[in-house]
Parts: structure tokens; C-alpha cells; sequence
């Protein structure tokens, strides 16, 4: 890794804890590939790429935000930012419906401890995650089990990354819904294995 490629993106973190191969895909090998899930998600965030300050009652809202971190060497772009009754908090954008997903929570996390850093503001509490496909928002409690995950996440990134070691594929049932598929092949190379 390139001294000025030391700063990881958030986004990388979403991707590592999706799948360590499709990170590595993405991010040393430069592949990307759209898929129906990856086109929607542009769609969506579309409205959001667009640097603005909107009001919205009682909340101010941010929107694209770039933040960074000296201390955990991590940059990105968070879809929305809020401020409510003085406490300020991410809101990241989602395609999909509510879930449990770690991935998600992960990046959310990671955009709140840049923003700590950025503000010099003690520790940012909560965050929300907006499903799309519901319209409705998932309260993420940052504790400190969510943000050790999150520091652990950055660091095994950070690895893989300066590294450049090309994890194994293997299928699984998030591979349905990779765009990625058609060149990592998870399937396809467990066949040729076994037939080696
Ligand atoms: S197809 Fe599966 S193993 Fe390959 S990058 Fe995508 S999720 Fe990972």
C-alpha cells in the first residue's frame, strides 16, 4: 500500500464484512461489475450525492458529507448527517428492508467516530440506518461492542489491503446477490478444484 492510500474508505469496511474476497476485488484489484442491487442503490442515492443543507422541521440535515479520521488513517462519505436538539448523528441510506446486517452497522459506525474526531465532540451515541424499501429507520445503539467490531474491522482491512492477498471464494449464500460473481466464480473454481 502507497503512502497516500494509507487512509482506508468507510465504505470498505461495508464491503470486508460483506465478503473479504469481494473487498479485495474492489479495492486491490479494481473490479467492479453492476448488478440490479448496485444499480438501485445509485439510483437511490442519487438525491443524496448532492452536497446540500436541508431543514426539516426540527432537524437540520447534511447531505454527502466527506469525513475523515487521522487517528484510525479512514476517509468516506456519509449519505446524511443530522443535527437535533444540539446532539449530531449519521443517517446512512439503504436500498433494502431492515435487518440485522453488521455490514451496515459497521460503516455507520465508522462515519460516527470520524465525525467525533472532526467535531471534537464526546462519543456520538446513536445513528440510523433508512431502508428504503420500507421508508423507515433503524435506531443503531453505538456501543462500545459496535465500535470494537468496527476497530477490529478497519484494522483486518487495513491488512488486507496493504497486503494484497487474494482471499479464498467461497459460496455462499451472499453470493446471490454479489454483482462480482461473474469474476470471482465461487462455484465454478470449487468444481475445478475437486476435479484436480
Ligand atoms: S461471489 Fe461470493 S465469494 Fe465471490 S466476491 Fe461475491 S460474495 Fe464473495
Amino acid at each position: 500500500m502507497k503512502a497516500e492510500e494509507d487512509h482506508i474508505l468507510i465504505s470498505a469496511l461495508n464491503q470486508f464484512d460483506y465478503c473479504s474476497r469481494r473487498c479485495y476485488l474492489i479495492y486491490c484489484e479494481g473490479q467492479f461489475l453492476q448488478n440490479e442491487h448496485t444499480v438501485e442503490g445509485s439510483i437511490l442515492h442519487a438525491r443524496t450525492d448532492i452536497p446540500v443543507e436541508v431543514r426539516r422541521g426540527d432537524t437540520r440535515q447534511f447531505r454527502s458529507v466527506w469525513l475523515y479520521s487521522e487517528k484510525y488513517r479512514l476517509h468516506g462519505r456519509a449519505d446524511v448527517i443530522e443535527e437535533k436538539d444540539g446532539k449530531i448523528y449519521p443517517v446512512e441510506i439503504k436500498k433494502g428492508r431492515r435487518g440485522d446486517w453488521k455490514n451496515d452497522q459497521l460503516q455507520l459506525c465508522a462515519q460516527a467516530l470520524c465525525l467525533e474526531e472532526m467535531l471534537g465532540c464526546g462519543e456520538i451515541e446513536t445513528g440510523y440506518i433508512y431502508y428504503a424499501a420500507t421508508g423507515r429507520r433503524q435506531e443503531v445503539k453505538l456501543d462500545s461492542r459496535i465500535r470494537q467490531q468496527t476497530i477490529q474491522t478497519i484494522e483486518k482491512v487495513r491488512q488486507l489491503l496493504s497486503k494484497c492477498e487474494k482471499p479464498p471464494s467461497i459460496y455462499g449464500p451472499r453470493c446471490r446477490g454479489c454483482s462480482l460473481y461473474p469474476v470471482c466464480l465461487p462455484r465454478e473454481t470449487a468444481k475445478l478444484i475437486k476435479l484436480q
